[in-house]
């Protein structure tokens, strides 16, 4: 191949194709028809007939597809990490928090404020816990760190608020004591994985 070639600017001169775009309408009667031509074809009324055939489908048959949200809710996954639940022990009803304040530590967004105090049995006892959730990430961290499984990422997922900063309490997040017979073990971020016990290994002694 010469050089020449490589200077030829007129590439492709030969494969233009020229649409016949027909001879543009002039009167009114013919702008009108060609209108009607375009505009009314056989696509059309398949588009009606979908329509109609799931219209008859929903309003006859019940065959709906559409969440009514707020009243139905897509089901979620159980890993999915919402709003915090903290859960009671099933046998005492206590709640689980022992106060070691791993969770504040962890949190990265700073967020979780917690204070303990000693009961008058000198056992010690959460007195302040609050999570600012205008910024908390949902990351995770706390419910994964938790040595006592007793913060979760429960369910619930509507979060928006007036506030910026929304605040929830201990109280506001604890099972409530007369629905424990309805507090199950979530399954989800934080929990105990289904295999657990296969890997639990004897620790060995050094003496
Ligand atoms: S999910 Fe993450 S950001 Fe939110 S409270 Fe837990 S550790 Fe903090
Ligand atoms: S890590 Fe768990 S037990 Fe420890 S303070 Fe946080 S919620 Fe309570």
């Amino acid at each position: 191949m010469s050089l020449e070639q490589f200077k030829n600017r007129n590439v492709g001169i030969h494969t233009y194709k020229t649409l016949d775009v027909g001879t543009p309408p002039n009167t009114g009667m013919e702008k009108f028809t060609q209108v009607v031509t375009r505009a009314v074809k056989g696509e059309l009324f398949v588009g009606l007939w979908v329509v109609m055939r799931e219209m008859i489908n929903t309003l006859v048959k019940g065959d709906v597809h559409t969440v009514k949200y707020p009243f139905e809710k897509m089901p979620i996954s159980p890993r999915y990490r919402a709003i915090h639940d903290m859960l009671r022990l099933l046998e005492s009803g206590n709640y689980r928090c022992i106060g070691c304040g791993l969770c504040e530590k962890i949190c990265i967004s700073n967020c979780i404020s917690m204070d303990t105090r000693y009961d008058e049995e000198q056992r010690k006892e959460v007195s302040e816990y609050t999570i600012n959730f205008g910024r908390c990430i949902f990351c995770g961290y706390c419910a994964e760190v938790c040595p006592e499984l007793a913060i979760v990422h429960g369910p619930r997922y509507e979060n928006a608020s007036e506030q910026r900063a929304g605040y929830s309490l201990f109280e506001d997040m604890l099972t409530p004591i007369d629905k424990l017979n309805l507090q199950q073990e979530y399954d989800g971020f934080g929990a105990v994985s289904p295999n657990a016990d296969e890997n639990i290994t004897q620790t060995p002694l050094a003496y």
